[in-house]
């Protein structure tokens, strides 16, 4: 008897002590306002957008090309490129080979606008206005006339080559102009040569997303599959394919680092 008198006793006691702890009033947070989530710098750096019918560079872009002369390419052995500039565009001189910006980027945004010349349905496939803008000289985005002409989907315009196809064709016909508007993130790599971060890219063709912050597994290869090599900064190429088709052209050419 004595003994569960004890126990009641210490029960109500720890009872009595865990209510005493639940109505310990403790300091409470302080209660949000808007301005607590508000941060007013830095402030965004003021840009003057381009025309938007025109698609023309905005004020903090570099123009790489406005139809006026190649004074910001050259080949791969930094001799002059020898397109052919006329009528405010530059056509491939498949002779020429290959031209590259003098300058290097890393991530940046980048317009560039290209057309294919009509021409007969002898030229099929890969054959047909083949041409692409290389990202940072590693990483091939497709320029290729896929209107009415099927290839394999990973070759075709907009496909970063051999690896990932376009999410939609929205291909111009020949002879009109089709806008790439690429934002490209450039990669990190490790110590050992892996990539930490893959490059990225997002394609917008002619106002349609084609590539959604696609993962790029590597450099673009004819054959086999893609290689991971370390680079830094890198110009953007274009291409001059051997194909034996009519040369494509480009015009208004501006990029942005970001
Ligand atoms: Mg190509």
């Amino acid at each position: 008897m004595k003994k569960q008198l004890i126990l009641s006793t210490a029960l109500l006691l720890l009872a009595g002590a865990a209510l005493a702890q639940e109505t310990k009033e403790y300091p409470k947070p302080e209660p949000m306002k808007p301005k607590m989530t508000e941060f007013w710098t830095p402030q965004p750096a003021i840009v003057t957008p381009g025309d938007q019918a025109t698609c023309s560079a905005p004020s903090d872009a570099i123009v790489l090309f406005d139809g006026k002369d190649l004074s910001a390419w050259e080949k791969q052995d930094h001799s002059p490129a020898g397109w052919d500039v006329h009528d405010g565009v530059m056509t491939v001189n498949k002779k020429a080979g290959n031209i590259q910006t003098k300058e290097s980027f890393g991530s940046f945004q980048l317009h560039i606008e290209w057309c294919v010349p009509p021409m007969g349905e002898e030229f099929k496939s890969q054959s047909r206005g083949n041409s692409g803008v290389y990202l940072q000289n590693m990483y091939e985005i497709q320029v290729l006339d896929n209107f009415k002409n099927e290839t394999y989907v990973n070759g075709q315009a907009g496909s970063i080559y051999k690896q990932t196809p376009p999410l939609v064709n929205a291909m111009r016909a020949p002879g009109e102009w089709n806008v790439y508007d690429i934002i490209y993130t450039a990669p990190v790599f490790k110590e050992d040569g892996s990539y930490l971060y893959r490059p990225r890219v997002t394609v917008i063709h002619n106002g349609v997303v084609v590539q959604n912050n696609t993962e790029i597994l590597g450099t673009t290869e004819y054959i086999g599959v893609p290689k991971v090599k370390v680079h830094g900064d890198g110009p953007i190429l274009l291409q001059s394919h051997g194909d034996p088709s009519p040369a494509i052209s480009f015009r208004n050419i501006w990029i942005r680092r970001m």
